[in-house]
Order: structure tokens, then C-alpha cells, then sequence
């Protein structure tokens, strides 16, 4: 069937790939958000808009006849750690994407039902930041399963931002029967994303500088390098997200990868695609947690899923991907002077 479906956030990395996908099994998708996906990820009807604004939101929902059968709500202000570990945006942060999801939710729950007499299912984009900092002080982690969340302590406000989201939409499912679904995303990366300009993730921002570094060389990682994490590569997670979207699973969900490594083995797996010889000069940055891990026992069960791209493979597409960008870059400025 041909369902019509709203992804809030299209215009980005995880929602342009989405919206990619969605299109692609024959569904008609609007998106809405501040830009439109810049590497071509495009919706059936892209609307600009300012979800953070209640009157932003009323058009995402309410604009035309369109009665919804899926919401994706994956809008925020979203970054690396150069980005929501430093401090400086946690204000901002908070008001954009707190704001988001309470004008959804407030449109959704009196505006659009209203007219349309019933809810579309919606989807949450949660993060592994939910996750307590001292359940992750060492880099040997075990995997964060879903209950660990509780008793709660983030180590960013981008994670507390989070964690209340999750629970306004736990309270919107349970008061008003809204049909829910959470994921709790585990450092997603690969091509079509943020690779410079300082929102950029690790994997992007290691390809990136790999890709410019000459065959010998030397770049900068933050920290000691040996902070773990795992990443998980998009097409697993827009998988796991379509198969969520199918169960009854109203709970918060992991949906990473088990793969842990440290961020110099990172380094290591990118320079040797690249077919470069690439040491670390280690400088002080933004860190976030010491070893972040997911456990997936609940999302094996639930969705019968797992991932299944390894990291070096994720990564060789990224890399290519972003050595184009890189290259393109380069001929552009070239062009320039
Ligand atoms: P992204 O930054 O590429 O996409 C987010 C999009 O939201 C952007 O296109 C941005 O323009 C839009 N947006 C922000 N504020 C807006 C506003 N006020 N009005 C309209 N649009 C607005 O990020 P992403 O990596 O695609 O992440 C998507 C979602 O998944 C986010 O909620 C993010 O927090 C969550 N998530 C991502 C990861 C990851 O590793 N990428 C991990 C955990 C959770």
C-alpha cells in the first residue's frame, strides 16, 4: 500500500536517507525542515520550515488535505562532539529540539486530530546519550542495555534533552493513545551526511582528514584516542527503523552496533583503506563518554534484526564518498583564485 508520510528533519543525514528509502518502496513522502537535503535526498514535497515555532509545526501537519500514515520525527539540533560536548550550544540545543517535539505533539494531539479524527504512527529519533556517564567510564564497556537508562544521568544536555523527549512522548502514548515508537540511535555515519563544518561525527571527520592528509602523514585526534564506541552504518539503521515502524513495540529501543572500537583503531581501519600511512598527534577536544557500547539482545528479539555491515566495509563507502567531497572541494577553491 501507498502510505503518505511526513519525515520532520528530511533535509538532514539519517532523514534524507529515510525519505530515500520510503520513496523507493513506492510511498509518497512530504518533508519539512530548515534546508533541503543538500546531496539530493529529496521528498515528494519538501516544505521549508521552522519546527521549533508552533506555527512551523501547524504547516508541517496541517498544510493540504494529507492525512498522515507514518510520522518520522527526526529533527533537532544535532552534532559530534566538536558540537554537543563542548558546552557552548547546549541552550540552543535544548530550546530547538525540546521545542520540536512539543509542538508536535501539541499539533498532533489537538489540530490535526481534530481533522483527521485519528493519529498517524510517529517515530522517535532518541540517542545513546540517554545513557548514565558512569555506566561509561572505562573503555572496556559491555554494551548499554535499554534499562540502564535509569536512575538517569546523561553526560550532555543534548542526552537530558533527549531522555524528556522520550518521556513526553511516553506520556502522549499513555494519555492520549498515541501509537509510538523509540529508537535509541547509536552513532550512525556514513555517506550523504556532515563531514566538515563542524557538525560533523568521528567516522566523517577521520575520513575527512585522512582524505586530505598526503600518503605519509600526520593528523589530530582528540584525546588519547582510546575512547570506544560503536558505529553503525545507515542502511542497518534505516532497516531497523522500518522494521520498528512494523512491530507493536512502544518502548525505547537500541538500534547500534556491537562492533566497539577505539577511535586510533578507527583511524587505523580508515588509513588502510585510504592506503595511507597515518599517525595521531593527540590534542585536548571534547571527548563525551570514556566506552560506549550497544547491546542489542532486545532489538535481536523484538525486530529480528542485527547489524550486519562490518565497519570496515561502512567505512570504505564513507570514505570514497567523502574523498569526492573533498576533491570537489579542493577543484572548486581552485576554480576560485
Ligand atoms: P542532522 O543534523 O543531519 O539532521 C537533523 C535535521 O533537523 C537537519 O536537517 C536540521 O536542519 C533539522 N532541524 C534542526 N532544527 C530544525 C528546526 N527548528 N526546524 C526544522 N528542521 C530543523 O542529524 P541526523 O544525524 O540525521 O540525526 C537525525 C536524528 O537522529 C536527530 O534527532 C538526532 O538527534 C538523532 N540521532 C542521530 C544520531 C547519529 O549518529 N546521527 C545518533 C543518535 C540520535
Amino acid at each position: 500500500m501507498r502510505k503518505r508520510i511526513l519525515v520532520l528533519g528530511g533535509g538532514g543525514f539519517i532523514g534524507g536517507h529515510l525519505v530515500h528509502t520510503l520513496r523507493n518502496k513506492g510511498n509518497w513522502v512530504r518533508t519539512v525542515d530548515l534546508k533541503q537535503h543538500e546531496y539530493g535526498l529529496v521528498a515528494d514535497e519538501y516544505l521549508p520550515g521552522d519546527l521549533s515555532q508552533l506555527e512551523g509545526m501547524r504547516e508541517a501537519l496541517m498544510r493540504g488535505e494529507v492525512r498522515f500514515d507514518e510520522i518520522y520525527q527526526l529533527a533537532a539540533d544535532m552534532g559530534g562532539a566538536g558540537y554537543i560536548f563542548t558546552g557552548e550550544n547546549d541552550s540552543r540545543l535544548m530550546q530547538n529540539s525540546a521545542s520540536i517535539n512539543l509542538n508536535l505533539l501539541r499539533i498532533l494531539s489537538d489540530s490535526y486530530f481534530s481533522k483527521h479524527g485519528r493519529f498517524p504512527r510517529v517515530f522517535y529519533s532518541s540517542s545513546a546519550c540517554v545513557y548514565p556517564e558512569e555506566i561509561q567510564a572505562t573503555v572496556d564497556n559491555p554494551g548499554l542495555r535499554e534499562v540502564d537508562a535509569y536512575p538517569a544521568n546523561p553526560d550532555s544536555e543534548y542526552g537530558w534533552e533527549k531522555l524528556f523527549s522520550e518521556r513526553l512522548f511516553g506520556a502522549y502514548s499513555r494519555n492520549i493513545g498515541l501509537d509510538i515508537r523509540v529508537a535509541r540511535l547509536h552513532n550512525i555515519y556514513g555517506p550523504y551526511g556532515s563531514w566538515n563544518g563542524g557538525r560533523e561525527k568521528a567516522p566523517a571527520a577521520i575520513c575527512r582528514k585522512i582524505a586530505l592528509a598526503n600518503d605519509v602523514d600526520t593528523i589530530e585526534v582528540w584525546g588519547d584516542g582510546n575512547q570506544t564506541r560503536s558505529f553503525l552504518y545507515i542502511d542497518d539503521c534505516i532497516e531497523a527503523i522500518l522494521r520498528l515502524m512494523k512491530t507493536n513495540f512502544s518502548k525505547p529501543i537500541n538500534i547500534g552496533s556491537e562492533e566497539m572500537v577505539s577511535i586510533n583503531q578507527l583511524v587505523s581501519i580508515t588509513a588502510e583503506i585510504a592506503g595511507k600511512e597515518i599517525n595521531t598527534r593527540h590534542v585536548a577536544g571534547p571527548l563525551g563518554v570514556r566506552g560506549r557500547n550497544s547491546n542489542n539482545d532486545l532489538v535481536r528479539g523484538v525486530l529480528g534484526w542485527d547489524y550486519k555491515t562490518s565497519l570496515s566495509e561502512g567505512i570504505k563507502s564513507t570514505y570514497q564518498w567523502i574523498l569526492t567531497q573533498v576533491e570537489q572541494k579542493i577543484s572548486i577553491e581552485a576554480n576560485k583564485s
